[in-house]
């Protein structure tokens, strides 16, 4: 049974992931470049506890934070069942990520990626035994959204999967175990919607508040697709469409320049305080 879990990465995702396995009493060793994100992601999992209490969303009366340790050194993942890697969505990194675990980890050790898009079965061949490879994207925010898409590359072994859907279960989120596709299914469906929205806006044809405003009251949207591109991060937005527009090779999926724009300006959405709306 996984005892310790490993996330490397601590923004927006990794930061989630960690909370929900801590509130369910599994050890989590959490790991990023930056000691800011580490000290702000502890920060926010005491926030969001409070909050999510305070409404009744939390079954668990655990505080999480006794359960967390964290270091910017890769080494304390050496001892961890599982490791979720949950960095930015370049695939350079991520492989540099995957090297150096093949490494670091035990070699039963079972190596997962949060990854939105890009390819487990590539992943899977950086690592000498790549059945232990598999894709676990959890949605944003991590704690409320009750899915896990769990990617089973070529190589991953049926060990591997039922591991990770054991863990599912403890932490309560249900797994739906998918093939190995660009962008997998919950993007593939999802992205080309954010980008034609887009689209709308860099059209003139209407705000990003009357997109948000017409997808939520007139297509029972719960968020505009939008605003939900702005908290996704539009840098993600646009790494997984370039990734798809690439290996799909499908003029649907070329970003809409508006998009590459706002990356460039640094306008990455929620956690940069400007998208396509201003955040406090
Ligand atoms: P983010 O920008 O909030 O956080 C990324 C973190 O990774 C940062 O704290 C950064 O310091 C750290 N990092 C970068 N390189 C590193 C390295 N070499 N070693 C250690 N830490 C490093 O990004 P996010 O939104 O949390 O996304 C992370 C991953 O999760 C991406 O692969 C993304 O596609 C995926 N994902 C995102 C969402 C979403 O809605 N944002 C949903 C599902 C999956």
């Amino acid at each position: 049974m996984i005892q310790t879990v490993g996330v490397i990465g601590a923004g927006q995702m990794g930061q989630g992931i960690a909370q929900v396995l801590a509130c369910a009493s599994i050890n989590v060793c959490l790991v990023d470049l930056a000691q800011q994100a580490l000290d702000s992601a502890l920060l926010t999992t005491s926030s969001s506890v409070a909050k999510l209490q305070e409404k009744g969303k939390l079954n668990s009366a655990t505080n999480p934070l006794p359960f967390i340790q964290t270091s910017t050194d890769m080494q304390l993942l050496a001892d961890c069942d599982l490791v979720i890697e949950a960095v930015t969505e370049d695939e350079m990194t991520k492989r540099t990520i995957f090297e150096s675990l093949n490494q670091i980890c035990r070699p039963d050790a079972i190596l997962a990626s949060n990854t939105s898009s890009i390819s487990i079965g590539r992943l899977a061949a950086i690592v000498d035994q790549p059945e232990r490879m598999i894709g676990v994207h959890f949605m944003n925010p991590v704690p409320l959204m009750p899915l896990i898409e769990v990617i089973e590359a070529k190589q991953t072994s049926t060990e591997s999967v039922a591991a990770v859907q054991q863990l599912a279960e403890r932490i309560e989120k249900t797994a739906v175990v998918v093939k190995d596709r660009p962008a997998f299914v919950l993007n593939r469906i999802l992205l080309p919607t954010i980008n034609e929205a887009i689209r709308v806006v860099e059209e003139g044809t209407a705000s990003a508040e009357q997109v948000d405003q017409i997808m939520t009251l007139g297509a029972g949207f719960p968020m505009g697709p939008l605003a939900l591109a702005d908290m996704i991060g539009l840098d993600t937005c646009l790494s997984i469409l370039d990734l798809m527009f690439v290996e799909l090779k499908d003029s649907r999926y070329l970003p809409a320049p508006l998009l590459r724009e706002q990356v460039v300006a640094g306008r990455l959405g929620k956690k940069s305080g400007e998208g396509f709306y201003q955040y406090a």
